[in-house]
């Protein structure tokens, strides 16, 4: 299509998509390591156009990509089950509850449809060489999509990624740099990495085209729910990309005339990486301290997409809060029991943000509330498993079976 622009929300400047590649060139210098990025670039399409060509009986996905289908790696990412979740509703006390089960994608997490959209810009533009930092899920997307289009894939991690997402990223093929210190030292390393060598660097926000590509998760939320809105949709934040993400998708069904109004959007940090929560709570920035949460895809101490973060969820009427390791181990419980969903730490800190909603009430019993499951459980069993009591075995005899 080519029918959009990017532009700066922090300066107004507007670019052409190929005049740009990761931040404003005005604002992005102002940008230091260990802090959020400055001058991140949103994708702005023709909405007049879309709202001529759309077509709800034969949607046009297209006009919505700023990257060309004839880019796409043959890779299918997305199109993950939206269904409702009458027993988790019952149990937290929540009528008309639903569920986007982003658990699903191929490589496990919702980061796949990021990885997609950055791989179809580097075949666009020629790259064969793609570079990220990330906490675990960033990277195995990568390296999965670039395994299915045959590109290298070069990531920094911190050292304590869960094995899982490690041996992902290893059997997926991609080069592997796992970093002595944080995510936000992993994250610093591969912006210096790309500067002085080279590939196109993925890292959430900085490059654009991570936020247009997990926007396509509202797209789906609106077509699977009848093409319309829901009234909120609760996100675990980390860097604040996702939670940007599902911003801009409603933003651009808003902008194009095909919704009135954009879902409230809960955003759900963990207690010790809390800075995107604290910022929407007092107005002032400043980096979480200490990081600690056992939900390692939601532990930054300097979330890039801050500042995007904060705007996605005051104009969309939205709110914050906070869930300690505590809730989310239990929440991740809940939702296992109640829907057959293993998920993640990260992603069941929005099931244990949920469970707060709900306890105060803040949207209602009756709002059409989704849930928004983000990575699968089996990226990281430890953390469970040290809260289980795993059975003793029995003499294979009918006797020894006790209790049932
Ligand atoms: C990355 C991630 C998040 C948080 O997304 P951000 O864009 O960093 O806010 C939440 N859950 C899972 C499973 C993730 O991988
Ligand atoms: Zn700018």
């Amino acid at each position: 299509m080519g029918n959009y622009v990017y532009c700066c929300r922090e300066c107004g400047r507007t670019y052409g998509r190929d005049e740009v590649r990761y931040l404003c060139p005005d604002c992005g210098p102002r940008y230091r390591p260990g802090q959020p990025l400055v001058g991140v670039l949103e994708a702005v399409f023709d909405y007049k156009l879309i709202a001529k060509r759309f077509d709800k009986s034969k949607p046009e996905w297209r006009l919505f990509s700023a990257v060309e289908p004839k880019y796409y790696p043959n890779f299918p990412v997305g199109g993950t089950p939206f269904f409702k979740v009458e027993r988790l509703g019952r149990e937290v006390g929540l009528k008309n509850l639903w569920i986007k089960n982003d658990g699903l994608n191929p490589s496990g997490s919702l980061k796949d449809r990021a990885s997609f959209l950055v791989v179809a810009e580097a075949n666009r533009i020629g790259d064969k060489q793609i570079v990220t930092a990330s906490t675990g899920n960033a990277a195995s997307a990568l390296a999965a999509v670039c395994a299915a289009a045959g590109k290298k894939a070069i990531i920094f991690v911190p050292k304590n990624a869960p094995k899982a997402k490690l041996v992902q990223i290893l059997l997926y093929g991609a080069k592997v740099i796992l970093v002595d210190g944080t995510y936000d030292d992993a994250f610093k390393l591969s912006l210096e990495y790309t500067e002085k060598r080279g590939g196109l660097n993925r890292n959430t926000a900085y490059h654009p085209l991570t936020i247009e590509g997990k926007k396509t998760v509202a797209l789906e939320i609106w077509a699977q729910n009848d093409f319309k809105a829901p009234d909120a949709v609760v996100v675990p934040v980390g860097d604040g990309v996702i939670i940007s993400g599902v911003y801009k998708g409603f933003w651009d069904l808003k902008q194009a005339g095909l919704i009135k109004q954009i879902p409230r959007l809960a955003c759900v940090q963990a207690k010790t990486s809390d800075a995107i929560h604290k910022y929407i709570m007092t107005g002032k920035y400043r980096n979480a301290v200490k990081p600690s949460t056992t939900a390692d895809s939601i532990s930054v101490s300097a979330p890039s997409n801050a500042h995007m973060a904060r705007r996605a969820v005051l104009d969309s009427k939205g709110f914050s809060l906070t869930v300690s390791d505590r809730e989310i181990l239990a929440a991740q419980a809940l939702v296992a029991r109640t829907t057959g969903i293993f998920s993640e730490p990260a992603a069941s800190a929005a099931a244990a943000g949920l469970v707060k909603i709900s306890k105060a009430n803040t949207l209602g019993k009756n709002a059409q509330i989704v849930l928004l499951v983000t990575g699968h459980g089996l990226k990281d069993i430890d953390t469970p498993l040290a809260g289980l009591k795993l059975p003793r075995p029995i003499q294979p005899i009918l006797s020894a079976v006790k209790g049932t």
